[in-house]
């Protein structure tokens, strides 16, 4: 069986493609990095434990995109630009065709955001992935939590509720209709807006990622920035196989507060707004706008039928109507 060193040589040292950037590595003590002059470096961590965060048989191909998109989507929401990333990586034992998959989505995923793996750490145990990026971005540009203001719009990226569904439907709580290869790969395969990020800059000053679902994240920006928030039920964006369990359970809890779809939600001031539509088609994913900010302290929403659900950031059973 392969040592520690091995693994090093043969998985994570020459993973990835070299940046000018990097000075030094994988192979020292440290990695030496040169961060451009005038940018702040952005730094993002996320630790997933086999039995908690993902099923121990999880494929490893799915699963090392994942650790890396995961990661990259808080580099997104901060309007960074991704350059280097570390992994550390505990393992049962040294499972090379289990390494080799993981490392063939980590990589694929990494090299269409141009990131090096400059680090890390190998040992043995119980399955963890621990992965750390780090990326640029201009200290006065960076889309912050805290930058919300009443009257801003609300808008998303992408749509709500697919990786929540397949989800459920994975745990057999629900039979689901139509496309679900495309849940799947929601859910396995998070895309990170990182382009999106970096091209809100001019328009926007706040943004956060969707990872615990649009109430509960929407609600982090409400309590940073001091503001309420109200979304319009009717005019999020649903895929058909969401708007179809909709229909049938009126359970609006799948797009509120399902999380890991990994899309961004941003607030975009009202004086910005028309020059922000004027780019949306150039943009390399759809975006939504769903709501305002408001004066409050937390975000509501408003029912197609008229209704006010005033607990938007809590949990299932305060959605069935
Ligand atoms: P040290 O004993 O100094 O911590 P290691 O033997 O743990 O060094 O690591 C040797 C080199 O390999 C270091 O540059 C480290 O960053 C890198 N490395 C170890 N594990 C990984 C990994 N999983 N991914 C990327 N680089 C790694
Ligand atoms: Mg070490």
């Amino acid at each position: 069986m392969a040592g520690e060193f091995e693994l090093i040589q043969r998985f994570f040292r020459d993973a990835t493609a070299n940046r000018a950037d990097v000075l030094l590595g994988v192979g020292d003590d440290c990695a030496l990095l040169q961060v451009p002059a005038g940018q702040a470096l952005a730094v993002s961590s996320d630790t997933l434990l086999a039995g908690h965060h993902f099923a121990p048989d999880a494929e490893p191909e799915a699963l090392g995109h994942k650790v890396l998109a995961v990661n990259l989507s808080d580099l997104a929401a901060m309007g960074a630009e991704p350059a280097w990333v570390s992994l550390c990586i505990s393992l049962p034992n040294a499972d090379e065709s289990w390494l080799s998959g993981f490392m063939r989505g980590f990589t694929q995923l990494a090299s269409r955001f141009g990131v090096q793996l400059v680090g890390g750490d190998t040992t043995r145990g119980p399955l963890s992935i621990g992965v750390t990026v780090q990326g640029f971005v201009d200290p006065d540009r960076a889309l912050r939590r805290d930058a919300a203001r009443a009257g801003d719009g609300v808008y998303v990226s992408g749509m709500l509720g697919d990786a929540g569904l397949a989800l459920k439907c994975r745990q057999g709580l629900y039979v689901g209709k139509g496309d679900m290869a495309h849940l799947d790969e929601r859910l396995d395969r998070p895309q990170p807006r990182v382009d999106l990020g970096m091209r809100l800059q001019p328009f926007s000053r706040c943004a956060i990622d969707i990872s615990d679902g649009l109430g509960a994240d929407l609600g982090h920006i409400c309590e940073q920035s001091g503001v309420g928030a109200t979304l319009q039920l009717d005019s999020l964006p649903l895929s058909s196989a969401v708007q179809a369990y909709i229909t049938e359970t009126g359970d609006w809890s799948l797009p509120l507060s399902a999380g890991d779809d990994y899309e961004l939600v941003f607030t975009v001031a009202q004086q910005r707004q028309l020059d922000f539509e004027l780019i949306l088609g150039t943009l390399d994913v759809a975006v939504t706008r769903v709501g305002t900010i408001e004066q409050g302290d937390r975000p509501r929403a408003i029912a197609p039928d008229g209704r006010v659900i005033d607990e938007v950031t809590r949990g299932y059973d305060h959605f069935r109507s």
